[in-house]
């Protein structure tokens, strides 16, 4: 290896009603974000993060994503190999450098620049291709997420416990969609603009505890962008990183094998040779 490489009934309390709705909402979100490690950070260029999981978990993860309507699995994965392949320029879809709001959702409400696209034609996706539960999930994207992003948590509440249609669509289903898509691109935003950058001083994605929390993992973003094939996305382990853990918890199962993790040693010459100085390491 070298350098360059996610019940009560309501009865009237309302704390007890939002929690339990909060909680379902943190829940199922939670595990999409652990699907967004697993299955976007496939970067043949870059190595696997993880070279093998159980199609079981597999088929659980894509049904997650679904919950959270953020393109579909193969267009995201594209996006973002061109995101780390050409991070700060033209053709990184959500270019930080022009600014938080276009990093953050901006180039979501505006046309890709051409050079997007055209970096974008030159990836290698064969895998995406090639892989059944993608191209799947591709072909029945519109259906899959009006079912499992707005029907599934707008009907269980009211199935299930009661609530009205009005609540559960409001809450559960969009705030709840709100929040969580709004934790996730503060990874592109935030954690592109504020923070240290103890692993690698010459580029801009940093080190951000607010987005390692909010997003459960996501915000040791320097490491990320330096280290891309590391399946903890951190040296830290658990450390606000529920993903690490629950993908720990998956290879303890035996649904995942194969995580690819930096050697401190590789981890301790780095800092030395690019770092900015104000990495934590022990
Ligand atoms: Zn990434
Ligand atoms: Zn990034």
């Amino acid at each position: 290896m070298t350098e360059t490489e996610t019940r009560s009934h309501r009865a009237g309390n309302d704390k007890v009603w939002f929690s339990d709705n909060c909680m379902i909402s943190v829940k199922l979100s939670n595990l999409s974000d652990v699907h967004l490690l697993f299955c976007y950070h496939m970067m043949p260029d870059l190595n696997l993060m993880i070279s093998h999981f159980h199609a079981y978990l597999w088929v659980i993860l894509f049904l997650c994503l679904c919950l959270r309507e953020q393109n579909d699995v193969y267009e995201w994965a594209r996006d973002h190999r061109v995101h780390h392949k050409y991070s700060e320029t033209d053709a990184d879809p959500h270019n930080a450098t022009r600014g938080f709001f276009f990093a953050h959702i901006g180039w979501l409400l505006v046309r890709k620049h051409p050079d997007v696209i055209e970096k974008g034609k030159k990836l290698e996706l064969a895998d995406l291709r090639a892989d059944k539960v993608v191209m799947f999930q591709r072909r029945h994207y519109k259906l899959s997420v009006l079912i499992l992003c707005f029907l599934v948590p707008t009907l269980v509440p009211w199935y299930f416990w009661g609530e009205s249609l009005a609540v559960a669509y409001f809450v559960p289903g969009l705030l709840r969609y709100a929040v969580v898509l709004n934790a996730t691109w503060l990874v592109n935003s935030a954690a592109h603009i504020w923070g240290n950058r103890p692993y690698d001083k010459t580029i801009n994605p940093r080190e951000n505890p607010m987005v390692a929390f909010s997003a459960i993992g996501e915000g040791f973003h320097n490491y990320h962008h330096t280290f891309p094939f590391d399946y903890a996305t951190s040296e830290f382990g658990w450390k606000f990183n529920i993903t690490t853990a629950f993908i720990d918890l998956m290879c303890f199962l035996g649904l995942a094998k194969d995580c690819k993790k930096v050697s401190k040693e590789l981890i301790m010459a780095r800092i030395q040779r690019t770092g900015d100085g104000s990495d934590k390491s022990g």
